[in-house]
């Protein structure tokens, strides 16, 4: 064992190939559904959306996928990231565990999304594409995909939900500032926004009527336009194993090998990318690393909803996949700060906690803060809030090892810094934040919303 604080690959480490946990998944894949026919669909409707060389890898079945030569060189900008041994952080909470930490908050952007956007931006430019659609948030996707359009000279158009586009207004300059085009949803630019417009002027806008708008955009453009998504499907996992890839090689030069894997899971990109190619030696060399992600209680997809058949986007437009849900009509509670607000989870990631080959953690806002206050002032990075959720884990479990004795090895993902998020520290040290569980009635309510499918 190495007595460094920060393990660091060499360029010529950058993973050759992407890992594709659907050769090694324990459970059959459910179909995508039509969100019209409720049959499965065809390459030939999702290729309404996406490149075809793109939706090849949604379907692959091969364990590695190789990244193409100007990807990698992009990566180059800032991968391999570093991968740190939380010491002083060990130290503060005075734990016998040993606590390591995969940094992605080192990319141009901020966090993890780019390894991502800078695939699909690069098969889109080869399929012929002119311009992305998309969809955002508070910016982390939208800002890694106006990055990487830049880098390959696509344009993008980006729905940005109001309420962020209103009140967080740096990430849409850092949009700007690589040249994408930013509209705050609901907009009067689609039928879906002016539907929505019409009924309720006010419309905050929700992460699912922001996929609706950026959808019927590429929908309608007749080919010349294409959607990309930062999360959820297949390919984005793929591509995100980049950082799982590389987090083994560190835990060999660091000569540990991790007992507790943890993630944050939004859509589960970030979780996925890390943990997969951990789960890859649990299920080809008969390892048993403890797989865990982390959610916020508000926002309970994984822990508190279920495993159906549900639309991905609010307008029930996009397709139906099978998948942990709070029902896509689900707009999360206006109290919660930290990100992960998706009504849904990627497939895959659902079918892994579904089969217990992941465990599931949900997380209030306050103690999630705490924790994140916490690793700011042991080890001087500022996490973004949804990365806060799994320090919270990474924590307790640290403390449960104090507790017990055990000096288990722990390891997380640190998606990415928090330097745009600083409104939601400032309401935290505020007491402006309260903790919320998200209640029953609601879930039961978005449940008889579900589209009817007869596989199940
Ligand atoms: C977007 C984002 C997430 C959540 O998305 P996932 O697809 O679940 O990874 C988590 N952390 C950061 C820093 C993000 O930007």
């Amino acid at each position: 064992m190495s007595d460094s604080v920060k393990y660091l690959l060499d360029e010529s480490k950058l993973p050759q190939a992407w890992y594709n946990i659907n050769a090694d998944m324990p459970v059959a894949p459910q179909p995508v559904l039509h969100p019209g026919t409720m049959e499965p669909v065809t390459p030939d409707f999702l290729s309404v959306l996406f490149p075809m060389s793109l939706i090849m890898q949604e379907m692959s079945p091969e364990r590695y996928i190789e990244i193409p030569e100007p990807v990698r060189e992009i990566y180059k900008l800032w991968r391999p990231t570093p991968m740190f041994r939380a010491r002083r952080l060990e130290q503060a909470l005075d734990t016998p565990a040993h606590i390591y930490y995969k940094y992605e908050g080192a990319s141009p952007v901020g966090s993890h999304k780019p390894n991502t956007s800078v695939a699909q931006a690069f098969y889109n430019k080869e399929a012929g594409t002119q311009a992305l659609t998309t969809e955002t948030g508070a910016g982390q996707w939208g800002s890694a995909l106006a990055m990487a359009c830049n880098f390959f000279d696509l344009d993008l158009e980006v729905y940005m939900v109001k309420v962020s586009y209103q009140q967080k207004p740096y990430r849409r300059m850092v949009m700007h500032t690589y040249g994408a085009d930013v509209y705050a949803s609901p907009s009067d630019r689609t039928e879906y926004g002016r539907a929505v417009l019409a009924e309720n002027p006010n419309s905050p806008g929700s992460l699912g009527m922001a996929i609706s708008e950026a959808v019927e955009v590429a929908a309608t453009s007749g080919g010349t336009k294409k959607y990309s998504l930062g999360s959820v499907l297949n390919h984005v996992l793929l591509h995100q194993t980049v950082i799982g890839l590389e987090a083994l090689e560190q835990m060999e030069m660091a000569g540990e090998y991790p007992d507790i894997i943890i993630g944050c899971a939004g859509g589960g990109s970030n979780f996925a990318g890390f943990a997969f190619p951990f789960l890859r030696e649990n299920f080809t060399n008969g390892l048993n690393t403890k797989v865990i992600a982390a959610e916020p209680s508000s926002c309970p997809t994984l822990t508190r909803g279920e495993y159906v058949f549900d639309f991905g986007d609010t307008a029930a437009m996009a397709p139906v996949v099978k998948m942990y849900t709070l029902g896509h009509t689900f707009i999360p509670p206006s109290i919660h700060a930290g990100g992960l607000r998706y009504h849904g989870m990627s497939p895959i990631v659902s079918a892994l906690v579904e089969n217990g080959d992941v465990e599931a953690r949900a997380v209030h806002q306050l103690e999630t803060f705490e924790a994140a206050v916490q690793f700011a002032r042991a080890e001087g990075i500022v996490p973004a809030p949804e990365t806060a959720h799994a320090i919270r884990v990474a924590i307790d479990e640290a403390l449960k090892c104090k507790e017990s004795g055990e000096k288990k090895v722990i390891a997380f993902n640190l998606s990415g810094h928090g330097h745009f998020d600083m409104a939601a520290y400032e309401a935290y040290f505020n007491d402006e934040l309260e903790d919320y569980e998200y209640p029953e009635e609601d879930i039961a309510e978005a449940m008889t919303q579900l589209p009817e499918v007869s596989v199940q």
